[in-house]
């Protein structure tokens, strides 16, 4: 006897192929077939009448390494359908952690990865404990963290050892099954690293078949040269590099997303192997001490308190920041577009603009009195982007969907934390909003840039596609009423239309409800 059987709903099979009425049916972790006329008995069945049934989708782009150990349910995640993620994007992990260096990585990981309990271990020992969730997880190691582990926050090259050593551990990781090495040179400590640095990490990757995702050095004045530095890296060393979530930060490039597509277009097509993702959304999330210059954090936390208590730094934090907008994001329309996501402070959901009518001060020092009086932990929002930027990616059909996210669940530690709309609302933003009501996209293409797309691009050869023998992570959704119901005011609410999310074979949703199942899996790179 069959264990579950999903009955006459529309496929839409994940390859880009138009939907098609059949049933699926699934034993133990695997589907055994799609029919159009399946007869036989089944443990359980889900009427799909009118549903469209996909493959789960699979999110390659988040940092719920750092909230799955605190929310292993994953709410946020697989009520809008995923049930695969590559976490430790950006550069940033939290792991490796070699003896001796955990001080220094949780003082840095403070404001990324609250409430993270980390500890000194190896890579592999990391990947072993990981635990139970309910989506399947593929880990990347971080270059900022590597680089924390062996240099701290030295703005400087790293000797010939410490390379060595980066080179080491970022190899131990992708033994262990790490999918790749991820880079984040658009802020401290990554900023530090000149192009050859991470080239020669990223050979590291190359040379097992992993691959290299980068939060570029730039999104705002320069987002075209670091571009073409994340390019040069992918054609010098031959590793599949993805530029997570592209965009074009700051005023002055608004309008520049068509430029930034034919600029990967025109890589693509001369066979380098690079790509992007993007989430569907104009405004950006951040530590708040990343919006200051760099060399702000140099030396870690202690030195950038005592930094941004000297009245002269803040003059030249401020005369930086008029001249060059803000660092990672550029010029921004005004104080109001910085609001406070996650803080220790009173301050959460305030613009920095109201901040500092308030407290009757300047912005720039408004700014820099949260970071000093919650250590640098505070996280903002930052609308950077401009929406026609946003659909012209979106409409890309080749531009992957990552969303930046993390899992959160009701209560917990976190429950303060405003979170990004996106970490509850991306996918079905991308199928109501974009696909069915703009018309961005057909529905195919859009299940295709969630599904059998990131699956290729991960190299999961039995996931992304509903096809007999693959794993069953299905995800069956309502097509005229799924839409995405996370706002800034309220960040936490579930999407429409997702009715059931099958996981390894296991229901996780079910009727829209969390079944509390936990069948996610840590999954390995194969070689
Ligand atoms: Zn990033």
């Amino acid at each position: 006897m069959d264990d579950l059987l999903i009955r006459g709903g529309d496929i839409v099979d994940g390859t880009g192929a138009p939907a098609r009425r059949a049933d699926v049916v699934i034993r133990g972790d695997r589907i055994v077939a799609v029919n159009s006329d399946y007869a036989g008995p089944a443990r359980r069945v889900i009427e799909a009448t009118g549903h469209v049934v996909a493959p789960g989708f699979i999110d390659v782009k988040t940092h719920s390494d750092f909230t799955l150990p605190l929310y292993p349910r994953a709410e946020s995640r697989v009520h809008q359908g995923i049930t695969t993620e590559l976490v430790g994007g950006c550069g940033f992990t939290a792991e490796p952690i070699p003896a001796g260096r955990l001080a220094a990585i949780a003082d840095y990981l403070a404001a990324m990865a609250p409430g993270l309990p980390l500890r000194e271990t190896s890579f592999k020992a990391y990947v072993g404990s990981f635990p139970a969730t309910s989506v399947n997880v593929a880990l990347q190691v971080g270059h900022n963290t590597v680089r924390v582990a062996v240099m701290g926050l030295e703005n400087r090259a790293p000797t010939v050892q410490e390379q060595a050593k980066m080179e080491r551990l970022v190899g131990e990781a992708l033994d262990a099954g790490a999918f790749g090495l991820s880079s984040g040179p658009f802020t401290a400590p990554g900023a530090f690293a000149k192009p050859q640095e991470l080239e020669a990490l990223a050979r590291i990757a190359a040379g097992v078949g992993a691959s290299y995702t980068t939060h570029i050095r730039s999104e705002d004045g320069c987002v075209f040269r670091a571009l073409r530095e994340a390019i040069t890296i992918a054609e010098h060393t031959g590793v599949r590099t993805r530029i997570v979530h592209a965009k074009v930060s700051g005023t002055g490039n608004w309008g520049g997303a068509p430029r930034l597509i034919a600029e990967l277009t025109a890589a693509r097509e001369r066979g380098v192997p690079v790509e992007c993702d993007q989430y569907p959304y104009a405004m950006a999330l951040n530590p708040l001490r990343n919006l200051l210059p760099s060399w702000v954090q140099e030396g870690g936390t202690k030195r950038m308190l005592q930094r941004l208590c000297d009245a002269s730094v803040r003059d030249r934090i401020r005369t930086e920041i008029a001249a060059r907008g803000l660092n990672a994001f550029g010029h921004v329309p005004s104080w109001e577009a910085v609001r406070i996501s996650t803080s220790s402070t009173d301050e959460v959901g305030r613009s920095i603009a109201d901040v500092a009518a308030r407290w009757s001060c300047d912005p720039v020092d408004a700014l820099c009195k949260i970071v000093v009086s919650d250590r640098g932990a505070t996280r903002a929002f930052v609308l950077s982007m401009e929406e026609e930027d946003v659909r012209a990616l979106v409409a890309c059909p080749w531009v992957l969907v990552g969303s930046d996210g993390r899992a959160y669940g009701p209560g917990g530690p976190l429950a303060s934390e405003l979170p990004h709309p996106r970490s509850y609302g991306t996918f079905p933003r991308i199928l109501g909003h974009y696909t069915r009501d703009l018309g961005l996209l057909t529905l195919p293409q859009a299940i295709h840039k969630m599904t059998g797309a990131p699956a290729r691009a991960l190299r999961l050869t039995n996931r992304g596609v509903l096809q007999a023998g693959a794993a069953a992570d299905i995800t069956v959704f309502d097509p005229m009423s799924i839409a995405d119901q996370a706002t800034l005011d309220e960040p936490r609410r579930y999407p429409a239309g997702i009715a059931h999310v099958i996981v390894n074979g296991i229901a996780v949703i079910n009727g829209g409800v969390h079944t509390g199942a936990l069948p996610g899996r840590v999954l390995r790179r194969s070689r």
